[in-house]
């Protein structure tokens, strides 16, 4: 793979101050079973190409038959036809990712791809065997992980597990149905479904979780509040379904309330804008909701998301808010909106998240740190997530620390950052770990 860190002073600053900080994961979809079962990877596909939609679209876009990518051939010939598609792929981040993952776990170079796939197979296959999923993880040197998990989970599975704390995926809870009510409790009205939620919320809380997520895909609208959510509540509970509009003002209704609720109990909320999920209806049918053949949305209705936090900030407060854009045209609406809820003595209370989804890669990278910069204050970033299923995913951290250091090098030889040690160092620490440890 091509090297990222081609300054001198690059390469100085990520030894020094960013290579061996710890990882702090706010928000990813690791398996927990996973985990708590210490599983071991019966051979590399199952690891590596299995859980992941980035992997099955690449392999999509290049022709191979859905037969290889989540049909039923065997584990090796699905191997076989990544490996053989991953030449084709430089210049993408799986190219990159994959070639740090192979190095990083079994200290393998996967380039110049002439090992024929069938040993490369086998030899890593020899590795897994010595390998599990917390042999996996000790590897990344990882002080919080937050796997997603919903509101009515059984939070259990986290005792015991170092480090790994849930992370709350809201959306159900916003699109509360009858069948999510029953599971939440004896829920009567709007009151007992707030009471039920606020002490889940504590139960998450007190396993360490301090993140919940939020998608706000492509056409969100928002809704203020007219009074008229405690007869929309009732419909819900009785099994009714709620026409568009009204459905949409009792989803702006839970949301608000959640807003609050995490001001409350001092989590953060992170709020996923601008994925357009349903793109072909024919692979949803084939590979799932998260099946890698999402697009990225219109621009967001910067009316809809300010209107939405204005009124929970109205209500008492917002939480720490973390916004995230998959579209790179909106880089510039989150940046510049860490600026417009800013409140007395708290740093950053809405900040923009990491380059995220399709876009993080290293040209993400650089712009949102580019957009950043002038729109905002780089130095208060929370820093890198990983936003996934699979457990070598946490070299992106690395890949992160050097696409940052490169691009701080490339600011100090430009004469925009100072040639300052101390400034550079501090501004690399707080980027790559301490501002996310304020967090947690
Ligand atoms: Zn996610």
């Amino acid at each position: 793979m091509h090297s990222i860190l081609k300054s001198p002073l690059g390469k100085e600053l990520y030894e020094k101050y960013a290579k061996n900080l710890p990882i702090i994961d706010y928000h990813n979809h690791l398996c927990v079973e996973d985990i708590l079962s210490d599983r071991v990877f019966e051979n590399i596909t199952q690891l590596w190409i299995a859980v992941d939609p980035y992997k099955h679209r690449a392999m999509r876009i290049l022709g191979v038959p859905e037969h290889y990518i989540t049909g039923s051939a065997t584990d090796f010939e699905k191997f076989e036809k990544w490996y053989g598609c991953l030449p084709r792929l430089a210049g993408n981040p799986l190219y990159d990712w994959s070639c740090m993952e192979f190095q990083a776990l079994f200290d393998m170079a996967l380039e110049p791809f002439t090992a024929p796939a069938v040993q490369v197979y086998g030899q890593v296959n020899e590795k897994l065997k010595n390998l599990s999923a917390k042999k996996i993880l000790a590897r990344f040197n990882i002080a919080y992980s937050a796997p997603c998990a919903t509101l009515t989970d059984d939070l259990s599975v986290f005792d015991g597990l170092e480090g790994i704390c849930p992370s709350l995926r809201g959306d159900t809870v916003v699109a509360a149905d009858e069948k999510f009510l029953q599971q939440l409790g004896q829920i009567t009205d709007l009151a007992a479904f707030w009471q039920a939620v606020e002490k889940r919320i504590v139960a998450f809380t007190q396993v360490g979780c301090r993140f919940a997520d939020h998608a706000l895909d492509h056409g969100f609208a928002y809704v203020a509040e007219d009074g008229k959510n405690e007869g929309r509540f009732c419909k819900i509970l009785a099994g009714e379904t709620l026409p568009g509009e009204e459905k949409l003002a009792l989803e702006s209704h839970i949301l608000r309330g959640l807003g609050s609720l995490y001001a409350k109990h001092g989590m953060t909320m992170q709020l996923h804008i601008g994925a357009k999920r349903t793109t072909s209806t024919r692979l949803r049918k084939v590979a799932g909701p998260v099946g890698g053949y999402a697009g990225i949305g219109s621009c967001v209705d910067v009316g809809a998301l300010t209107n939405l936090l204005d009124d929970i900030e109205r209500a008492g407060g917002l939480p720490k808010t973390i916004l995230f854009t998959l579209n790179p045209a909106d880089n510039a609406v989150m940046s510049i909106l860490s600026g417009s809820y800013s409140a007395d003595g708290v740093e950053s209370i809405v900040t923009q998240g990491p380059a995220w989804w399709w876009c993080d890669h290293a040209q993400g990278m650089r712009q949102m740190l580019d957009h950043m910069s002038v729109y905002s204050v780089l130095s208060t970033f929370i820093g890198m997530t990983t936003d996934s299923r699979s457990l070598l995913s946490f070299v992106r951290h690395d890949y992160f620390r050097q696409i940052l250091c490169q691009w701080i090098a490339e600011k100090v030889e430009g004469g925009y950052l100072p040639q300052n040690e101390e400034i550079l160092g501090d501004l690399i620490t707080r980027m790559c770990y301490t501002n996310a440890k304020t967090y947690i």
